[in-house]
């Protein structure tokens, strides 16, 4: 079974006009599961996150400046830029609370067995939240917060998160550099924002990059998790899986230059699935993360759900 995770705070995070992680995203990803084939989705609210949960990931100085920002955006009406293209409008502390408390959420859903699978629709995204420093649109690094709370407050010793967004997630990866009980992956297009990922990077370790060029589709793609990232997935046995669940690797992304179609994503998810289902009792969560294209966010991520509805 398929939980949802999502919370209306998560569409009032507005980072600017003609920002593309837009509002509209997150409206068009749930339009294409208001869907017959959905119908036994288990819809749920998601959560706001609490200091504690976020402080398990993120540095103190890191929480005070974000706080302060925000006060000052509610303060002022208008946004408070924290980097060069992360802007905290007066209502997205409100949703990045709610995006990183879905993820504990269902963290604490998928353990307590009242779903096998969850989703969770949220923006803003995470990826790229360091320890330090929110930054390429995210602000809190959600699935981050959701592995750490599955160590802190489940006592599992083996989290796997697994990233096949467009960019690779520099931040989820300086988390894990730091914390041996989870192993990170990713699949991303290199050269691109934010210029991390390469080969062997904190490898051997709990880390395995596997940069893409532009131009890859989706041999490429599937070449790369069947060959070398889910064999490591495979090797680590998760206790629970988590995903950065990003659709920006897709032909129609503005942002980037990869060339996958729903089918890629058809596969990605069959193949999460089943390797939860074969290693940790079906344990998987999946947390939004890019994707610029509402076409290619309507046909990618009901196509991506779609193998974990059973
Ligand atoms: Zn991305």
């Amino acid at each position: 079974m398929l939980r949802l995770y999502t919370h209306p705070d998560c569409l009032a995070h507005q980072p600017g006009p003609g920002h593309p992680e837009s509002p509209a995203r997150l409206r068009t990803v749930l339009a294409a599961l208001d869907h017959d084939r959905f119908a036994r989705l288990d819809r749920c609210e998601a959560p706001a996150v609490t200091a504690a949960q976020l402080a398990r990931v993120h540095e103190a100085a890191m929480l005070a400046r974000i706080e302060a920002a925000a006060a000052e955006a509610a303060r002022n009406g208008a946004g408070v830029a924290l980097d060069a293209d992360t802007v905290l409008g007066p209502h997205s502390i409100e949703a990045a609370r709610r995006a990183a408390g879905a993820a504990v959420a269902a963290v604490d859903a998928v353990l307590a067995g009242a779903c096998r699978h969850a989703f969770c629709a949220v923006r803003p995204p995470g990826h790229h939240a360091t320890p330090q420093q929110a930054m390429g649109f995210c602000i809190y690094n959600s699935v981050a917060v959701g592995a750490a709370h599955a160590l802190a407050a489940h006592g599992l010793a083996r989290v796997a998160i697994a990233d096949f967004d467009v960019h690779h997630g520099n931040g989820t990866q300086a988390y894990a550099a730091g914390e041996p009980r989870v192993l990170y992956l990713s699949s991303h297009q290199s050269p691109l924002y934010p210029g991390t990922g390469e080969h062997g990077e904190h490898d051997p370790g709990n880390v395995l990059n596997a940069p893409l060029p532009p131009g890859s589709g989706g041999a490429a793609f599937r070449a790369v998790w069947d060959e070398r990232l889910l064999p490591r997935l495979a090797a680590f046995r998760p206790q629970l899986i988590l995903v950065s669940a990003g659709f920006d690797a897709h032909r129609l992304d503005p942002l980037a230059d990869l060339d996958l179609g729903h089918e890629d994503y058809a596969w990605i998810g069959t193949r999460l699935a089943h390797l939860a289902d074969a290693h940790c009792g079906g344990r998987l969560v999946s947390v939004l993360e890019g994707g610029y294209s509402l076409s290619a966010l309507t046909g990618a991520v009901p196509a991506y759900l779609q193998p974990q509805l059973d």
